[in-house]
């Protein structure tokens, strides 16, 4: 069995809250024991001792989205705005896991919206990008998720998001192709209806 003293610090959040306890850190090492049995390898070997709980730390980090809610991400960064202008927020990195391999897949995220009285404050954008790439998740998904929390929380005229991901699933194992790069669009509102207007996102990122 997994035993070492739990450092919490990999798996705080930004604002120094823990997301999860030991109890789950301990169960998950565990199993990443056997994981690091049943491949072949040693788990009591020198460099593997610590190896469950590290790797159990950094999963949870790295899918730490489902312990986080737009309430507390957003937490009254929404400010009343007159303009009517597209406000675009381009090139925000993310790290996920597809959920078919759970390999990681990541690349970056830009969306634009057109605002109806209301903006929200600019790393708010970042962070519910984090909260929903933070998951077992497919890229389609990701985007939608994303483009349409946002025009929950502000009621924009529109919500556009464009995502440009590289899948390690594709590269490491399967087909093997190490240049491939997905792309995927969603966009709801007057994005919907007004080719123009996705035109001058798309041309502008
Ligand atoms: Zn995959």
């Amino acid at each position: 069995m997994v035993k070492d003293t739990l450092d919490k610090m990999d798996i705080e959040n930004s604002a120094g809250n823990s997301v999860a306890d030991d109890s789950v850190v301990e169960q998950i090492a565990a199993h990443y024991e056997a994981i690091i049995r049943l491949i072949g390898e040693d788990p009591t070997r020198e460099g593997l001792v610590k190896t469950p709980v590290r790797a159990a730390k950094a999963l949870l980090f790295a899918a730490g989205g489902y312990r986080k809610s737009t309430s507390e991400i957003v937490n009254g960064a929404v400010f009343t705005h007159e303009g009517s202008r597209m406000i675009i927020v381009r090139d925000i990195e993310f790290y996920s896991f597809c959920e078919h391999h759970i390999l990681p897949f990541f690349g970056i995220i830009s969306i634009g919206y057109i605002p109806d009285g209301k903006i929200i404050g600019l790393s708010k954008v970042a962070r519910i990008v984090d909260m929903f790439a933070r998951r077992l998740q497919v890229q389609e998904r990701l985007t939608e998720q994303v483009c349409a929390e946002l025009q929950k929380i502000l009621s924009a005229k529109g919500v556009i998001a464009r995502c440009t991901a590289e899948h390690l699933c594709m590269k490491m194992r399967g087909v093997e192709k190490q240049q491939s790069v997905t792309t995927t669009l969603d966009y709801n509102g007057i994005f919907a209806t007004d080719p123009t207007l996705r035109h001058e996102f798309l041309s502008s990122i």
